[in-house]
């Protein structure tokens, strides 16, 4: 039986750079103890107390459908965490509770882009934005960072692809590269917006995780309020990967239009996680910042021991729970790096390849396994690097 092109061509053919990680858990399986730094998912679990919420949700009886655009609690708890964070009057009527980030990803591009339209995001990129866009029907056209600026955005690179695009997809704190984008360069994507009148699609799941600077969302700009879907999530702000649970926030009228779409495919989340992300939210920062800590420290560990090599660069990450580092002075490629240092040292990390062209050269490193593991992986690494060079 024939299936669907939509979906067959969803990756864009060839490689997805995901086979190094399949290889490090084939490996794990045959006995081997691989140093994971692959994925982003923390090495704690969900807290306690966030699953007796759900438990005790689950057991007082809330298991049938629950209202699509989320429960109402929630969304005036995500709302009223939005606009104590950004000061941008916020209420229920511009979030829809989503099942993660990704269907929160996907459900914004459906709701800016019609088949056909051109699809603006940054290169490096979160390895599923060009199959997202690809998965409404329209044309992923990346917008390269480079590394000697940072792999902050430039406003000339964007307007050059701009005209006649729907939409723009950002990141900050950007995964893969940790760069959390300055009031500058987020003034500089905000113009190219207005002047071109693109949706500006602002991927924020990441945004208690900033160690250096400050966290700013676009929708706070001038006249970015109507054109700005921010994506948010429970996954990483609260170890809660698992749980499904995330949003989208907008103007009022594209709240409504998604929940026609969210109708039509995941009505809804269930109410029992809903009411465990109630709770956890309205815990405040602290449990916030205990998830964040780990990460925190593992990043500056990270800086230690790359400040004592030369042969290995980077930029410095200011956020999320990755480094990526630029492994050309090597000769190699950054998937026959991590290939090589996977066989020989069994440790994994991403390619660079895996997140786009313009971070090819490069591995990500997941700051994701306890400190000293994290530590003599990483002094792994370096001298693997530094004897090839
Ligand atoms: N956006 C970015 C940049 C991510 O790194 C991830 C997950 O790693 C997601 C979105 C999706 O997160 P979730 O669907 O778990 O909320």
């Amino acid at each position: 039986m024939r299936v669907s092109t939509r979906i067959s061509t969803l990756t864009g053919g060839g490689s997805d750079g995901w086979d190094l990680f399949y290889k490090a858990r084939r490996m794990k399986r045959a006995g081997i103890a691989v140093t994971e730094l692959t994925i982003g998912e923390h090495d704690i679990r969900t807290a306690q107390d966030i699953l007796d919420a759900a438990h005790a949700s689950a057991r007082g009886g809330h298991t049938g459908y629950a209202e699509v655009p989320g429960v109402h609690a929630l969304r005036d708890s995500v709302a009223a965490r939005i606009a104590a964070r950004t000061g941008v009057p916020t209420g229920r009527d511009n979030i829809l509770i989503t099942p993660g980030g990704q269907a929160g990803l996907f459900a914004a591009h459906h709701a800016t882009c019609d088949e056909g339209d051109r699809a603006l995001f940054i290169d490096p990129y979160y390895a599923t934005y060009p199959g997202t866009i690809r998965g409404v029907g329209a044309e992923p056209v990346p917008v390269p960072a480079r590394p000697d600026h940072g792999f902050q955005p430039q406003a000339g690179d964007i307007a050059r692809l701009a005209p006649g695009a729907r939409s723009l997809l950002i990141n900050s704190p950007n995964n893969p590269t940790g760069a959390v984008y300055s009031r500058a360069t987020l003034d500089g994507i905000a113009g190219v917006c207005r002047d071109h009148d693109l949706w500006l699609i602002s991927d924020e799941v990441y945004d208690t995780q900033v160690w250096q600077g400050q966290h700013l969302s676009p929708r706070a700009l001038p006249g970015m309020v109507e054109r700005t879907l921010v994506i948010g999530s429970m996954s990483k702000s609260h170890a809660m990967t698992g749980s499904r649970v995330g949003w989208v926030c907008g103007p009022d009228a594209v709240i409504a239009h998604l929940i026609t779409l969210a109708t039509h495919t995941t009505y809804g989340v269930p109410g029992y996680i809903q009411d465990a992300a109630r709770y956890a939210l309205e815990l405040g920062d602290g449990p916030v910042e205990q998830v964040a800590a780990p990460f925190r420290r593992r990043r500056a560990i990270a800086e230690d021991l790359l400040a004592r090599q030369n042969v290995v660069r980077h930029s410095p990450a200011d956020g999320a729970m990755y480094v990526l580092l630029d492994i050309r002075a090597t000769g190699l490629s950054g998937e026959d790096f991590a290939d090589r240092l996977l066989e020989a040292h069994h440790v994994a990390v991403m390619p660079g390849e895996s997140f786009g062209r313009a971070a090819a050269g490069h591995v990500r490193v997941a700051l994701t396994v306890e400190d000293s593991r994290f530590r003599a992986a990483l002094a792994t690494l370096l001298a693997f690097a530094a004897a090839l060079a």
